[in-house]
């Protein structure tokens, strides 16, 4: 059985660039976000939208582009929060993530699910998460090293984490619902010329991985609002698009069920599934050069980590 949760970082078009914005305004959100909206109608695809919010009135969406909530809902697709801080004590993270959830509850939208900025996350941050009545996470995002946090042997499922360590199974009610296929490659990223390949291959991996189990398999295809967008801002990049299209095309080949991830967390609770661990292959690693440290990722990623707290390494994007 093979899932697919198609997710959008839906977010100010300033935090793509870690440096000075290259251009103003924030097409990301005014064309990207209709533009995947329309394109996940075409292919019949369910999607979870990520979306900017901070105690900052500046840092909102919904205060500065409400029309981004309205069209999301208005497309039946699911309206998750997306808080950035890398701040990790709880009193920030606290304050910054209920005053999005409850500046969104006011307006009536259902929160039920949450992605951590930058994937920072952390042990106060589940915490948070339950007092507020969110249910599922897709802050993990396995093999990197966030804030202080390892995501490498953690499993390749949903599961519900330790309050001691948020890598581990544990007695927590949140569902982490882990982003764990990156190194196969199943994202449109850099406009290598492999990419196209790569995207199937990692495809077929995981379908035959999820030929031999019981439990669902979870493909993700991880997404933002500013991708389709030229990096100059100045309109749509066709490379990316036509990447996205032929991609989905080709997963209309194999049996996949589309879920926003309040529904893929809901039926994995209701229908008991264990967490699991599995053995992947770095496919992504053998598409970089000899002399590229990524393409010893496996080496490399158990140095590394260990020896550095590094903030986010593998993608270098938000
Ligand atoms: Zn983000």
């Amino acid at each position: 059985m093979l899932w697919l949760i198609t997710d959008v970082d839906t977010e100010f078009d300033c935090v793509r660039f870690s440096g000075k914005p290259r251009y103003t305004g924030d097409p990301g959100l005014t064309e990207g976000v209709p533009h995947l909206l329309e394109f996940f109608d075409k292919f019949g695809l369910k999607a979870t939208f990520h979306i900017q919010e901070q105690s900052d009135p500046e840092q909102s969406i919904l205060l500065r582009y409400p029309q981004v909530y309205d069209s999301v809902q208005k497309s039946g697709q699911e309206i998750s929060v997306h808080v950035h801080t890398k701040e990790a004590d709880y009193e920030t993270r606290k304050f910054e993530i209920t005053a999005a959830v409850n500046r969104l509850r006011e307006q009536g939208y259902d929160i039920l699910t949450f992605k951590a900025g930058w994937y920072f996350s952390n042990e106060s941050t589940i915490e948070i998460l339950e007092e507020l009545g969110i249910k599922y996470d897709c802050s993990p995002l396995k093999n990197s090293v966030v804030g202080s946090v390892r995501w490498y042997d953690m499993p390749d499922s949903p599961y519900n984490p330790s309050y001691n360590d948020i890598t581990k199974i544990g007695n927590a009610k949140i569902l982490m619902i882990p982003i764990t296929n990156t190194r196969l490659g199943i994202t449109v990223h850099e406009n290598r010329y492999y990419e196209p390949e790569l995207m199937r291959r990692g495809t077929e991996a995981l379908a035959a991985v999820a030929e031999e189990m019981s439990e669902p398999v979870i493909l993700y295809f991880t997404t933002h609002s500013w991708k389709p967008i030229e990096t100059d801002g100045s309109g749509f990049r066709d490379w990316e698009v036509e990447r996205r299209n032929e991609f989905f095309s080709f997963l209309s080949n194999y049996k996949v069920e589309s879920l926003t991830v309040s529904e893929a967390g809901k039926r994995w609770q209701e229908s008991n599934y264990k967490p699991y661990f599995l053995n992947l292959p770095d496919l992504l690693g053998t598409y970089r050069s000899i002399f590229n440290p990524l393409r010893h990722f496996w080496l490399v990623k158990n140095v590394l980590s260990r020896l550095y707290t590094v903030k986010y390494y593998i993608s270098g994007e938000p």
